[in-house]
């Protein structure tokens, strides 16, 4: 018998038409990856018109319960879900549970209505009997008020074949897409608060992430390859599994530095980890690069530099942040849980490659110029030779340290 049940919604996905069954599939798959830890516990069941059942089949701890939570919540494609209770069909165990379901909320309402409901038609009481009994039990053990226009609690109360379904309380999801129902793109992921949000957001429109992380080790330290292994690791939270690439680019920076207009360091650079990104892409077989670029939030990010700096990819880049302002990425940071990590101070690829005077408004023709001083195919293909990759999942544990 189930002990509790999950139940699951997922309104945008419904929107979907003809496509519904397959973002369906895809996010039950997508949580059953994330949820196999816990298989023992779970047993997956069909869609019961716009939702569907994860069952609880066994007495669960708490905690185990909260993980289970919040790896649901944290799934883009669910809107909200609910925790029933579960128990027989009989009145007397129907009162028992409801009463035991409303006591655990007693401190939050005076008020309460009943909605009850029997699916299952063959049991001896309808519908509005179901709903005033227990009523009247919740009222005389709780001593609380019905409401039916204007209750602080309701209570839910399914009757179906054989087994009753009692709950309370939605719990809100992160919404969107199932990841993967708008295929694959490379995220281009630095150490800073904007990337990981950058990232967050593709994902959430139903994108499956590779993360590309450019570093300059010795010159930068071991750490913030660490720091980036950290919120790729946070960002599994959202997509389950993530492989992160970390590609060096001390050479690179070293040839730049050599040979072209010290102003234009940094959009050289960009370049060239954007034609990275492409490789990288071939090889995933994506079809798109992220990037965490925002307009205007940094003197170098204007219209300009991002066309002289994408010029360099026939591949579509997709900027989520570009018209964001920077209190709401940092709000966001905070909500998926990647500020923390983000801030903890360490060294960077592009930060200490930065010139004095960078350009801010970059000519097309003479940044091409600037690109052809180097022998850039040799350059991707030696920092392709050294790069390295790690597979990160929500199941590794997270440590923040600095
Ligand atoms: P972030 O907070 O993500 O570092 P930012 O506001 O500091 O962004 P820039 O440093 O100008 O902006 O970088 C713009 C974008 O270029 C980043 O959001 C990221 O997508 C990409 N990028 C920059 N540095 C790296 C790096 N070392 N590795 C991978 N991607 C990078
Ligand atoms: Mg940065």
């Amino acid at each position: 018998m189930t002990q509790k049940v999950l139940i699951i919604n997922f309104e945008e996905i419904y929107l979907k038409g003809k496509n519904q069954k397959i973002f369906i599939k895809q996010l039950i798959r997508n949580l059953k990856r994330k949820l196999h830890a816990y298989q023992d516990y779970l047993q997956f069941t069909q869609a019961h018109g716009g939702s569907y059942f994860i069952e609880i089949t066994k007495e669960i701890p708490e905690p185990v319960l909260e993980e289970i939570i919040y790896k649901v919540k944290n799934t883009p494609g669910i809107t909200g879900f609910y925790v029933a209770d579960t128990t027989g069909i009989a009145m007397d165990e129907i009162i028992e549970k409801a009463v035991e379901h409303a006591q655990k909320h007693t401190g939050e309402f005076n008020s309460f209505a009943v909605i009850g409901k029997r699916i299952n038609k063959s049991v001896p009481y309808n519908s509005m009997e179901l709903g005033r009994e227990l009523g009247s039990a919740i009222h005389d053990r709780l001593h609380k008020k019905v409401d039916l226009t204007r209750p602080d609690f309701k209570l839910y109360v399914k009757v179906r074949s054989n087994y009753t379904i009692i709950y309370s309380k939605i719990i809100k999801g992160i919404g969107g897409l199932p990841v993967g129902t708008s295929g694959k793109a490379i995220t281009m992921l630095s150490g800073g608060i904007d990337s990981p949000v950058a990232s967050f957001m593709a994902m959430n429109r139903g994108l499956h992430l590779t993360a590309a992380h450019f570093h300059s080790v010795p010159k930068t330290s071991p750490q913030s390859i660490e720091k980036v292994k950290q919120l790729t690791r946070k960002l599994t939270d959202f997509q389950g599994q993530i492989k992160l690439y970390l590609i060096p680019v001390l050479d690179i920076q070293q040839a730049i530095a050599k040979h072209t207009d010290t102003r234009l360091r940094l959009i050289l650079l960009r370049r060239i980890m954007l034609k990275i990104g492409e490789r990288l892409a071939q090889e995933e077989k994506a079809k798109a690069l992220v990037t965490g670029d925002s307009l205007g939030q940094v003197a170098s990010q204007t219209l300009e530099n991002m066309k002289a700096t994408e010029d360099a990819t026939d591949m579509l880049v997709i900027r989520p942040l570009v018209a964001l302002d920077k209190k709401f990425i940092i709000e966001t940071a905070k909500k998926i849980g990647t500020y923390d990590i983000s801030i903890l101070p360490h060294d960077d690829a592009c930060s200490m490659f930065t010139p004095k005077s960078p350009e801010t408004k970059a000519q097309l023709k003479y940044v091409r110029e600037q690109c052809a001083k180097l022998p850039v195919e040799d350059l991707i293909t030696k920092a392709l030779e050294n790069t390295e990759f790690v597979i990160l999942s929500d199941t590794d544990s997270i440590k923040i340290d600095d």
